[in-house]
């Protein structure tokens, strides 16, 4: 029988391999400019199109290649960086596996020139599908310049496996950030389409980070800085008021490389437990400097993910460094969490929710919310009364309907009562078989979030045009993501326009918002829909109307009177899903007469 075993091309061998380093355009950035970083460059600009699948291109002032390491850095395993296995384990660069240029070369269209510190003359090559095209002497300055085009163009499947530009755009956004704020003393300058979007002088790292995330982080971070002989940790942790709901502003950095550590997370967080609402994130850029031998970088292949050899150790020496920090600066919040309506909000929006919440596609729930009415009432009231579905098919919201009301039993008396709020959170109604007790709340964002997928599949709403339109300025991640939710949320009733860059100007908002601070309603309907997007796995749909119900939403703490009670109840029992909340809690818990019978005769 004939051998059956062969070697792969090493086209396709390098195509494999690229399937763990590139994953989307954001690891090229990393990649790239992780390079630029280990030749020594002091400018490093990154241009991409269309989020990166067009192009990504690093242009550095690094020391360059000569002519044959030039050709050389596509091979696999080709680095000028590890010479032996010592230097394993005395890892300083950013690259040492050699695999990246090669990896990247076999799945997309490549150009390099490159001119080595002191040599007249650069090289450019020309690489396609891992396929040399071209090689030849050209002019260049010094240092070097990558662009990598159309990426996976021959692995169509990966191709199509890319997300939305918007999304795509925001991975290369972070990757970007997490090196810039790593090397503050460089200078970084990230162009999209044309556009350049972050400058970033060579400067300190408090300046970076101002320069990273807006001027108003100058007031927000408490320096951290201390240092013993296994390791050293500096830089800045937020200030607890300024915590955020979504995750995504933290980041540690061991011998200045990103990683992700959650062990470590909860070593910063757990100073926050009773200086923040939980469900709370602080901002932190924290750098821990330690001896490369009592770490492993390779358990990771994106090598994001390290091993500390005396795990323990480091999480308590952070813990009580930050704790250290926040003190020395005493922090106390400004805001009086006791008596702010607003802390529920944080609670209750936890990110943790339902895988099932999902299933409950917007699709479904239109379907449902038309047949849902009458079997609500029936299953919770088990009434005799025979009804017409088309009073609830018509419900609009914020209607007061009074039609068919099965809670007042005595409704031909106007003065009768048969509402009670509790607490300003619970509504409270009598019904033929006891009594049921509605968070007010979670019933009201269940109403909002059917009400609005409803509309989003409707007419465009009215607007109320604004006498003063008003200016907003936003980061370039968040931008792109308020430009992917801009037309959906016209729908509903906002008139807002984009003008130039970073900026929206509100012309207009739906008629029932009003005397609202918009700048903050965006920034809350963004953070929830970040949320939404990266926890829930929502449609864009389902997240924007998620977030906007969430934002929306009656809090504790809020009066009703009799109609709005009733409006409430009825709006609830005419969604599809009246029963769970938006997380996957009761809206309302009903109790029998019999049990409270019960109750009483216990004790007597
Ligand atoms: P690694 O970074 O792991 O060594 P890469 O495939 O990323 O592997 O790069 C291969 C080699 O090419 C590097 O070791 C380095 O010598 C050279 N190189 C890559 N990019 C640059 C650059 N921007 N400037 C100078 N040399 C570079
Ligand atoms: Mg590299």
């Amino acid at each position: 029988m004939s051998d059956i075993i062969q070697l792969l091309p090493e086209n396709l061998a390098n195509q494999i391999a690229a399937g763990e380093v590139v994953q989307r355009p954001a690891s090229v950035v990393k990649e790239l400019m992780e390079n630029a970083i280990d030749a020594g460059a002091s400018a490093i600009t990154l241009i991409v199109k269309d989020a990166g699948k067009a192009l990504i291109q690093v242009i550095d002032n690094g020391s360059g290649m000569s002519e044959t390491d030039a050709r050389m850095s596509f091979e696999r395993h080709a680095t000028s960086k590890i010479k032996n296995l010592s230097d394993l384990f005395n890892i300083h660069t950013m690259g040492f596996r050699g695999e990246a240029l090669a990896s990247i070369a076999a799945v997309a269209q490549v150009e390099l020139k490159s001119r080595k510190w002191g040599s007249e003359l650069g090289t450019f090559i020309q690489i396609e599908g891992g396929r040399f095209v071209e090689q030849s002497p050209c002019q260049y300055k010094e240092g070097t310049g990558i662009s990598v085009k159309n990426l996976f163009y021959n692995v169509p499947a990966r191709r199509n496996f890319l997300k939305s530009n918007a999304v795509e755009l925001n991975h290369v956004i972070e990757e970007f950030k997490r090196i810039a704020i790593a090397y503050p003393n460089l200078f970084f300058s990230l162009y999209h389409n044309e556009l350049e979007i972050y400058h970033l002088k060579s400067g300190n790292l408090k300046q970076r980070i101002v320069g990273i995330f807006g001027a108003n982080y100058n007031e927000r971070l408490v320096p951290v800085k201390e240092s013993t002989e296994i390791l050293s940790l500096h830089g800045f942790v937020g200030k607890p008021e300024f915590a955020k709901k979504t995750r995504g502003e933290q980041y540690f950095f061991v011998n200045n490389r990103f990683i992700k550590n959650n062990y470590l997370n909860h070593a910063v967080f757990g100073n926050y437990e009773d200086l923040m609402p939980s469900g709370t994130y602080p901002f932190f850029a924290l750098f821990i400097q330690i001896n490369p031998a009592t770490i492993d970088i390779n358990v990771h292949p994106t090598k994001q993910e390290i091993k500390f050899e005396e795990d323990k150790i480091v999480y308590t020496y952070i813990r009580s460094a930050i704790k250290h920090a926040l003190g020395k600066y005493t922090v106390t919040p400004s805001i009086d969490f006791e008596s702010d309506v607003r802390l529920e909000t944080f609670e209750r929006s936890k990110p943790f929710i339902s895988e099932k919440q999902a299933e409950l596609s917007s699709k479904n729930i239109l379907q449902q919310r038309a047949k849902s009415t009458l079997k609500n009432w029936e299953k919770l009231f088990s009434i005799s009364q025979e009804i017409e579905t088309e009073d609830y098919a018509v419900l609009k919201p914020g209607s007061n309907i009074q039609s068919a009301s099965l809670f007042a039993e005595n409704d031909e008396d106007n003065n009768a009562t048969s509402f009670l709020q509790l607490h300003q959170k619970y509504i409270i109604s009598p019904i033929k078989s006891g009594f049921v007790v509605i968070d007010i709340q979670a019933a009201h964002e269940r109403i909002l979030y059917e009400e609005l997928l409803q509309k989003m599949q409707q007419e465009k709403m009215a607007t109320q045009q604004q006498m003063f339109p008003q200016k907003i300025n936003f980061n370039p991640a968040d931008f792109s993501l308020i430009e992917e939710i801009l037309s959906d949320i016209n729908h509903l009733g906002f008139d807002i326009q984009k003008f130039g860059n970073h900026t929206l100007v509100v012309h207009g908002l739906p008629g029932n918002l009003t005397d609202e601070n918009i700048e903050q309603v965006l920034e809350q309907i963004l953070e929830q829909y970040k949320n939404n997007l990266s926890v829930l796995k929502l449609n864009r749909k389902e997240s924007l109307a998620r977030a906007l119900a969430k934002q929306q939403a009656l809090k504790p703490g809020t009066v009703l009177k009799q109609e709005d009670m009733r409006a409430l109840s009825n709006r609830l029992f005419a969604c599809a899903h009246p029963n769970k909340s938006l997380d996957n809690r009761p809206t309302y818990v009903s109790f029998n007469q019999s049990d409270i019978n019960l109750k009483f005769q216990q004790y007597t």
